[in-house]
């Protein structure tokens, strides 16, 4: 019964998208399990690039089923939109091929609304949203108010939940944060008309999926996000509001633990960050330009949707080995190695000081990050090009001592390495 993981280990951004490419090459179903059209995949195979933020990426490889799973909250809008988006590029996703579990939430428009309104409230404290209605969405799950995808089903029952809902954003909307209220009539139709459109798609994914274990099919689980924002066991309050971490996936995909076969953590070869919180080892000046780039290639460390310069650091080794504990990786994949290539000097971090103290292990977890400063191990970089590496002995000498140091700080072996973005730029070991 193979039971696939894959998550991100920081703070997302790891490159997901393209490792979950190569591992639902061989697996039968591909499901999302946590958060909702906040993630950012994106798979790049030839001239294509897919950019995914609410279907499983594994959705590409025409012959996978994918799952969006109850921990999920879906926005029908993005949802046909990437629909259409897929069928651009020749890939047919109809209900055959996509199914939506009954207790997925819904995102409505008042969430999106309501996200915008708490966030420019908050001034300079901003959490840094994507604005998408996320937070406000599971708030609504989590005082069990919310839209799930089943009320569908009966669809003047919805239709009811959907006025009362509106109506009650915008009772917040105006007295709590004085922002302009929401249409009640119009935009329950409008929404209404693309929600309903959802009802083929809708199905037990939990019974799906175990049926689809029981019978020795491979099933990945792919994460959004990272292990850092996790809304129990990130940098809280700097956070998503759902669970990324492996944990998650048994109660947002309606599974028990014993299928899991293997727990892939995705890991950039260094450390960013987008939005506000503790970042032991972020750089400014030079070298933070260097790791980020200008811009000019995809790849480079820009906010996919806001276009905002990512922070950046050294790879904080003390939050890997947390991220290893926590979701329990089996085996880890480094991505963007290349990136790395020409820096003459490189650093790990293996430890914190704080206090006068050493500290290898967080003694509050990530949310207590703040005096921490980084420790580190230096290293010698290489200068060799690795883009076009496709076997792990070409690898240069330095290159392979980086990578052992991290398996040996971590305790988990590497199992690959990606060298550039294209579906073919990965080394396996
Ligand atoms: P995710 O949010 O973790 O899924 O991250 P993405 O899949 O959006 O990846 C971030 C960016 O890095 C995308 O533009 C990828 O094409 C790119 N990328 C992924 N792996 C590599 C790599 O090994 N080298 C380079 N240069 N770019 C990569």
């Amino acid at each position: 019964m193979p039971l696939q993981i894959i998550l991100g280990t920081q703070w997302g951004d790891e490159g997901k998208g393209r490792v979950v490419d190569l591992f639902s090459s061989r697996a039968e179903l591909v499901a999302r399990y946590n958060g909702g059209d906040n993630a950012g995949h994106t798979v790049t195979v030839g001239e294509q690039t897919f950019k995914l933020h609410l279907i499983p990426s594994g959705i590409v490889h025409p012959h996978t089923l994918g799952i969006l799973g109850g921990g999920m909250v879906v926005n029908p809008l993005t949802f046909f939109a990437e629909l259409d988006s897929l069928r651009t590029f020749d890939v047919a996703a109809g209900p055959e091929r996509l199914k939506i579990s009954h207790a997925a939430h819904l995102i409505t428009p008042a969430h999106k609304a309501l996200d915008a309104a708490q966030e420019a409230s908050r001034g300079s404290d901003k959490i840094g949203t994507t604005g998408r209605g996320i937070g406000p969405a599971y708030t609504d799950k989590a005082s069990r108010q919310g839209l799930r995808a089943g009320d569908l089903l009966d669809e003047a029952a919805f239709l009811e939940k959907l006025h009362a809902h509106i109506r009650a954003a915008n009772r917040v909307l105006d007295r709590l944060f004085q922002a302009p209220v929401l249409d009640v009539e119009r935009v329950s139709a409008e929404y209404a008309s693309a929600a309903l459109r959802l009802r083929p798609f809708l199905a037990d994914t939990g019974l799906l999926v175990h049926r689809a274990l029981a019978e020795g099919r491979t099933v990945l689980a792919e994460g959004a996000q990272g292990t850092l924002l996790d809304l129990d066991l990130g940098t809280y309050p700097f956070v998503t509001s759902s669970a990324t971490t492996s944990g998650g996936v048994f109660s947002g995909l309606g599974l028990g633990a014993r299928p899991v076969e293997a727990v892939i953590g995705v890991t950039k070869a260094f450390q960013t960050r987008v939005g506000s919180g503790p970042f032991p080892t972020e750089l400014d000046g030079e070298m933070a330009e260097r790791l980020r780039g200008t811009g000019s290639n995809p790849w480079d460390e820009f906010g996919t949707t806001t276009g905002r310069p990512r922070r950046v650091g050294w790879l904080d080794l003390v939050l890997l080995r947390y991220a290893a504990r926590v979701n329990g990786l089996t085996g880890l994949v480094i991505t963007k190695l290349d990136v790395l290539s020409g820096l003459p000097e490189l650093r790990l971090c293996y430890a914190y000081q704080r206090g006068g103290e050493r500290w290898e292990e967080l003694p509050y977890g990530p949310a207590d990050l703040d005096g921490y400063a980084a420790e580190y191990e230096d290293l010698p970089g290489w200068s060799e090009d690795l883009t076009g590496i496709r076997r792990w002995a070409e690898l240069p000498a330095a290159a392979l001592r980086y990578l052992e140091r991290i398996e040996a700080a971590v305790g988990v072996p590497v199992r690959m390495v990606s060298v550039g973005p294209e579906r073919s730029q990965i080394v396996e070991r």
